[in-house]
């Protein structure tokens, strides 16, 4: 033998107890469900993560057992976080945003035994309860659970389980490949799918997310993850904080705009992670608060394309700069990352700032292609576009009980979304392939569409569809909400488009509407806009 370096399993447990040795008094902030706030620190949950794991083994729970929660972003959530996974259990974080039979459907599934809840979700779990075929357990994230005891009798207090668990419980060790945590996408078409991931994927996605050209969470940090810890685990955020010891502060239940704001301007919040309609929120809120969210020094913006309009008023209005990324559930799930290289230090700041629009690149770990509807591979000109393919360190490789050969095309995931990538790897996803508008024979993007109407002072909010057309096949229609009680005119919303598009690209009309419906995850329901709309342009 030539010597050799140690081998550790690349465990979940590893990134807490490294927050708790070396960043044990950094605080936690949490804003509690029923109101009001505490802090915590990373040595705590330590703590209460290891209570917790030696609770659940002595309740005498198999290995990966699935243990589900149904919770906002609080300091009870992140110790189940780590002390599920880390116990050697699979922390399956559950949407309430779904229907209730998707819920059921998906925690039968799972085949979870163990749920935990927050008091919002109360009514919800009992609603439910006699569908959940394999619950054992239900614990509440209170200390209390007399009240909900009413409507859901077997439910005990986490903070009971924990009392009786054991703050120096020693971490098993197993295989790195064991999974650790599992997510269900949102399942626009059919049944939701499961993705589970791994501690290695875990802690090589940490990785990832924190690399300086990535997102770069340092302990100098203060981070608001307002992605919710059940929407792909807030992006995989608590496990690169604890990696690097960062400040955490934990929103809670208030995702509005005015509790946001005030939350970024009390605990000096340097970087805030959520989805574009989120934002847009918080920057309506900001301007009425006076704050120009001093502290903030960047936002990460991903889940669905960030308008440039955005990106401009973060940049202009509060000097803020927005990190635009791209992923999904399948790559744990951060795919591309909007930062720039050496050789844009030179460019005007005009084309410095179009450079930061697009998806970004991907960091070490992802690995990109286009390829057209044969499969054969397309040129990354940044012209050509196509169904864009993944691999990688953190990505699928087959659906929760289900095959690679049902998951994988030759070896890589199919996003379903439509794209192109130029020589340096920067990605611009044109849209998902199932909403690109056919307009005869010409691909329109619908994201791009979209992206100059929100941008329009008069909506509140905008989405773009392809519907039936006599000649064209599809042409594109503007779904607006008005930003007044009286929308503009339609001539005044298209104006908007001048100069801009090719006219042929400019949608043929706009109707009004109260809201756009959303999915789970804040996506906009193309789906059913098409078939309220369909038939507007037969006429
Ligand atoms: P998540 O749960 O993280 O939202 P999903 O798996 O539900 O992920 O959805 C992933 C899809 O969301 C992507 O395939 C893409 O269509 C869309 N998406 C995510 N981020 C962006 C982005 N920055 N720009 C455009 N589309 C995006």
């Amino acid at each position: 033998m030539l010597g050799q370096m140690m081998t550790a399993p690349l465990l979940i447990s590893s990134l807490i107890d490294h927050a708790a040795r070396y960043h044990g008094d950094t605080h936690i902030h949490s804003v509690n469900t029923g109101g009001g706030e505490e802090t915590v620190s990373w040595r705590s949950v330590s703590r209460n993560a290891k209570r917790l794991a030696s609770a659940l083994a002595a309740l005498g729970l198999e290995p990966q057992t699935r243990c589900g929660t149904i919770a906002w972003n609080n300091r009870r959530h992140l110790e189940i976080y780590f002390g599920v996974s880390g116990g050697g259990y699979v922390c399956h974080t559950i949407n309430p945003r779904l229907f209730p039979e998707q819920l059921v459907y998906i925690i039968n599934h799972a085949r979870d035994e163990v749920l935990f809840i927050d008091s919002t979700f109360v009514p919800l779990v009992a609603s439910i309860r006699d569908q959940l075929v394999t619950l054992k357990h239900i614990v509440l994230l209170e200390t209390d659970a007399r009240a909900a005891q009413e409507t859901l009798p077997e439910v005990i207090a986490y903070d009971d389980l924990i009392g009786q668990g054991d703050p120096e419980y020693a971490w098993p060790q197993f295989d790195e490949l064991t999974a650790s945590s599992l997510c269900y996408t949102s399942g626009t078409t059919g049944n939701p799918k499961g993705v589970l991931f791994s501690h290695r994927s875990t802690v090589l996605h940490s990785f990832a997310c924190n690399l300086a050209d990535s997102i770069g969470f340092s302990a100098m940090d203060v981070v608001l993850p307002v992605v919710p810890m059940f929407h792909v685990n807030a992006w995989g955020s608590p496990y690169a904080c604890a990696m690097v010891g960062a400040r955490l502060v934990l929103p809670g239940p208030g995702l509005d705009g005015p509790s946001l704001v005030e939350l970024i301007d009390r605990h000096q919040v340097t970087i805030a992670l959520g989805v574009p309609t989120i934002w847009l929120g918080l920057l309506g809120e900001a301007v009425k608060a006076g704050s120009t969210l001093p502290s903030l020094e960047k936002t990460v913006v991903g889940g669905s394309a960030c308008p440039p309009s955005m990106i401009e008023a973060f940049r202009e209005r509060h000097g803020v700069e927005t990190i635009h990324a791209w992923g999904m559930t399948e790559m744990s799930p951060i795919g591309t990352v909007n930062q720039p290289l050496a050789k844009h230090l030179d460019l005007e700041l005009d084309a410095l700032h179009r450079l930061r629009e697009n998806q970004g690149r991907p960091p070490w770990g992802v690995e990109l292609a286009v390829a057209d509807d044969q499969g054969r591979f397309l040129p990354h000109d940044g012209k050509t576009q196509g169904e864009l393919l993944v691999r990688g360190h953190f990505i699928l490789d087959a659906y929760f009980r289900s095959t690679r050969e049902e998951t994988l095309q030759d070896g890589w995931f199919n996003t379903g979304d439509v794209a192109t990538l130029d020589a340096d790897g920067y990605l611009t996803i044109r849209d998902r392939s199932k909403d690109i508008i056919k307009s005869g024979g010409e691909w329109i993007s619908s994201v791009e569409l979209e992206n100059i109407a929100i941008a329009h002072p008069d909506l509140a909010d905008a989405a773009v569809i392809g519907v039936q057309h006599p000649k064209w096949d599809e042409r594109p229609v503007l779904v607006a909400v008005s930003a007044g009680t009286i929308p503009p005119s339609i001539g005044k919303v298209l104006e908007i488009y001048d100069g801009k598009i090719a006219k042929w690209q400019i949608p043929d009309t706009v109707v009004f509407t109260e809201a756009l419906p959303r999915n789970a995850t804040g996506k906009v329901l193309k789906r059913d806009l098409r078939d309220t709309f369909q038939n507007i342009l037969m006429q």
